[in-house]
């Protein structure tokens, strides 16, 4: 899955949600999430950040951010 990292608090340029094939995102009032396991981990959103704030769960200490995409996707 991809995720949304703290690049994206208090910006949230939208040009990901435009793009994604199955509409994950998840707005709130100060960020985007991703919904883990609707994510298909097409990866076209990532390039798509001005921000840089979409990763890849492959990288290095990626758990928080899964945990946090997963709480707040559900909340919203
Ligand atoms: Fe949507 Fe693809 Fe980005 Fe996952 S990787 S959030 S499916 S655009």
């Amino acid at each position: 899955t991809y995720v949304v990292t703290d690049n994206c608090i208090m910006c949230k340029y939208t040009d990901c949600v435009e793009v994604c094939p199955v509409d994950c995102f998840y707005e709130g009032e100060n960020t985007l999430v991703i919904h883990p396991d609707e994510c298909i981990d097409c990866g076209v959103c990532e390039p798509e950040c001005p921000a840089d704030a979409i990763r890849p769960d492959t990288e290095p200490a990626m758990e928080t951010w899964v945990e946090f995409n997963r709480k707040y996707s559900e909340l919203w």
